[in-house]
């Protein structure tokens, strides 16, 4: 049996690993389509910090380590998918056969069609080459502006902070992570973040970026305000990578749609990480739940049934944790609520003075959804919660009452489950 895994960031990397164990004697093949080793992404903020060096982005640090496991690396770009004769044609012209095969090519940066885009100084923040691009120009004193305060916006503030750059931020939404936290938790990561010296434009967008006199780049602001500046960079969305999916059996809507097994619409082809869409917990809907140990956990599971096995993935559950200029903050779940007509409710504790905010969404008596800032310990019990779909009973009144006594809930209602268990 030939296993054909595309992508070796850490979903194709768990993957191959976990098939190794379940399957020892089957052919595996690790595709990457970069050129260094299989890395993490999630640590390019600390090579832009100088706290490690580009090795210490690497997956897996033992030389030898995909040759002991019998792992055949390839550098490759796929560009055609032929499910018919079971072949993946990649941009060198040679054909790789599978059997199984998992999709595990993550996504890649948007950047939006503005005039100016593609000028040198304009970067992506996404991979090691993008790194080494904004590492030259984000010299201490350089004017920076970021375009996107989404996740990946967030978190590359603080290295760029510590790189001693000038920072202004500019997103298109009315606050700071505004598809992933409640609107009082993104204005106050935003009040927070400008209390740290870093310049925040909410509602605006970036119209044009010219060469500049003054400076490399003059950036126009929908406002019709202009700033100079060294380095811009773009934070804006992503997309997953499919290109070589079109005109198969392959389902796509956002990302490559898997089932509870991460097998997609064609059998014996998976896919999992930032590029898969899987059934969400709560909803059963769709959803791309772009973080690394999702892709870790979803590879895991779609080895496994590569290898024969029958697992399924008990729904995803949307978890985001940020560090934006040290203040945490954290959303899980449906953190937006549900229709009151549908048997939502929720509470919001509010303490500004201490930078600390609580959301919680209840659907009936179970916690389905939260946010938080500032609530560096126990947030495992929000997560515990919403993930267990634990029925609160009257700890969901006293909730309503005292959002901060989710701990005690959480050890009242989860202890008789897991005795019960
Ligand atoms: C700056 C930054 C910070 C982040 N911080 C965090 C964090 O703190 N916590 C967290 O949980 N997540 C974080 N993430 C997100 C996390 O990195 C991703 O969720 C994770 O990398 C997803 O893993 P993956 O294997 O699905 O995709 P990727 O890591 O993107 O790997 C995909 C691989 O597929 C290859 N590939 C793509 N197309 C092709 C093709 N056509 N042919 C062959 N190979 C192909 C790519 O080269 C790549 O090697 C961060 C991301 C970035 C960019």
């Amino acid at each position: 049996m030939k296993h054909l895994i595309l992508g070796n960031g850490p979903a194709g990397v768990v993957a191959a690993e976990t098939l190794r164990r379940a399957a020892p004697q089957d052919e595996i093949v690790l595709v990457g389509n970069e050129d260094s080793p299989p890395y993490s992404r999630m640590a390019i903020p600390y090579l832009l910090e100088e706290n490690i060096d580009e090795k210490g982005t690497w997956l897996r640090k033992q030389p030898g380590h995909f040759e002991q496991l019998r792992i055949r690396e390839l550098r490759g770009r796929a560009v055609a998918l032929d499910t018919e004769k079971q072949r993946m044609l990649f941009f060198d012209g040679h054909f790789e056969d599978y059997d199984r095969m998992l999709i595990a090519t993550g996504s890649h940066p948007v950047r939006p069609p503005i005039p100016g885009v593609d000028l040198p100084e304009v970067q992506t923040c996404w991979t090691l080459e993008d790194a080494r691009a904004i590492a030259q120009h984000a010299q201490p004193g350089a004017r920076v502006l970021q375009l996107g305060a989404g996740f990946i916006g967030c978190i590359i503030m603080e290295a760029l902070a510590k790189r001693g750059v000038a920072l202004t931020v500019v997103e298109m939404g009315d606050r700071m992570v505004p598809r992933m936290m409640t609107p009082k938790a993104g204005g106050m990561i935003k009040s927070w973040v400008e209390s740290k010296g870093v310049k925040v434009v909410t509602s605006a967008g970036v119209s044009r970026i010219d060469r500049g006199t003054d400076a490399p780049l003059t950036v126009t602001l929908s406002t019709g305000d202009k700033l100079d500046c060294e380095l811009v960079i773009v934070a804006a969305g992503v997309a997953p990578n499919v290109a070589f999916l079109e005109g198969t059996g392959v389902h796509v809507a956002k990302g490559v749609l898997v089932d509870d097994r991460l097998e997609t619409s064609v059998k014996g082809i998976f896919a999992a990480g930032d590029v898969a869409e899987a059934p969400d917990l709560f909803t059963g809907a769709h959803l791309v739940a772009a973080i690394q140990p999702n892709a870790a956990d979803q590879a895991r599971v779609a080895a496994l049934n590569m290898a024969g096995r029958n697992t399924r993935l008990n729904g995803v559950l949307a978890i985001n944790v940020l560090d934006t200029l040290g203040l945490i903050s954290t959303s899980f779940g449906q953190w937006w609520g549900e229709k009151a007509e549908a048997g939502g409710e929720g509470v919001e504790h509010v303490d500004e003075a201490r930078s600390r905010y609580l959301s919680l969404q209840f659907k009936g008596d179970v916690m389905i959804g939260a946010t938080s800032i500032g609530l560096t310990e126990h947030v495992g019990a929000l997560r515990g919660l919403i993930h267990g779909q634990v029925k609160l009973g009257p700890w969901k009144a006293r909730l309503l009452a005292a959002p901060l006594q989710f701990v005690d809930a959480y050890v009242a209602t989860s202890q008789p489950m897991a005795l019960a268990r």
